[in-house]
């Protein structure tokens, strides 16, 4: 299922650093679909919300350790700010110690009106932002980044392309990899023989329904020997 698509998905995204957003988010798909009105992303300096005449957001941890911690004051202040603007806006930290991020996790974002990301930096964010200031916490992976910009960029990409319009045929979203428990089967184009290596022949058959079964073969095959945890995880949640 698809989210119905009536309203922009609006993006808040909360950084010391906001320039890095232009390129990614100012070519392609994401701009397309921001001047088609599907989608409405706004980048914000945490900076404007500090309350010292610095500008500053970090302070030394307590208890002792190398690095500097993201204050929790100025992320509350962004928070508070935004959401008398979006006031049903789901908001995430990116963190490494969050949940994973997965297909799964981007189609129910993709339902939500409207997100709210806060990217960290140095060592990361003071505890009670975690605690009492968001409501969840995602991480794209168990390895550890600078910033949660390079994050909130995947978790934008991997929501927005689930937007009807954002793509141009949705049937491709339904037939990607992870959407039904499975890595998508493999695609092959021009020319048919490469250096020997020859496109299957049933894919140039014409027969449409035993292309259908190669291709769910090949796409359980393929599963099978790279991800078998997905069709574990996928038994286990029916
Ligand atoms: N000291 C932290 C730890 O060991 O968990 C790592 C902090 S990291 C250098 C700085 C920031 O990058 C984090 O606060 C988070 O926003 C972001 N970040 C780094 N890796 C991430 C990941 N795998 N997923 C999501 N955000 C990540």
């Amino acid at each position: 299922m698809l989210r119905d698509c009536l309203r922009a998905l609006r993006f808040d995204i909360v950084s010391i650093f906001p320039g890095i957003f232009e390129s990614p988010f100012g070519d392609s798909i994401i701009k397309r679909a921001c001047e088609k009105g599907l989608l409405d992303i706004r980048i914000h300096d945490l900076r404007d919300y500090t309350l010292n005449k610095h500008r500053k957001v970090d302070d030394t941890p307590f208890g002792g350790g190398v690095g500097m911690v993201m204050n929790v004051e100025p992320i509350d202040r962004a928070l508070k700010a935004l959401k008398k603007e979006v006031p049903n806006a789901r908001t995430i930290l990116l963190s490494p110690s969050g949940s994973t991020f997965n297909q799964k996790k981007a189609v129910a974002l993709s339902f939500q009106e409207s997100l709210i990301l806060i990217c960290g930096r140095y060592e990361g964010v003071d505890e009670r932002v975690r605690l009492h200031f968001v409501d969840e916490e995602i991480s794209i992976g168990d390895y550890i980044l600078t910033g949660g910009e390079i994050p909130a960029m995947v978790l934008v990409e991997a929501v927005s392309r689930l937007i009807p319009g954002v793509l141009g045929d949705s049937e491709s979203i339904t037939e990607e990899s992870f959407s039904e428990g499975m890595l998508e089967y493999p695609q092959y184009t021009r020319p048919r023989e490469y250096k020997g290596h020859k496109v299957p022949d049933v894919l140039v058959s014409g027969d449409p329904k035993k292309i259908r079964e190669w291709q769910k073969n090949e796409a359980l095959k393929k599963t099978l020997s790279i991800r078998p945890d997905l069709i574990e995880k996928t038994k286990r949640s029916n």
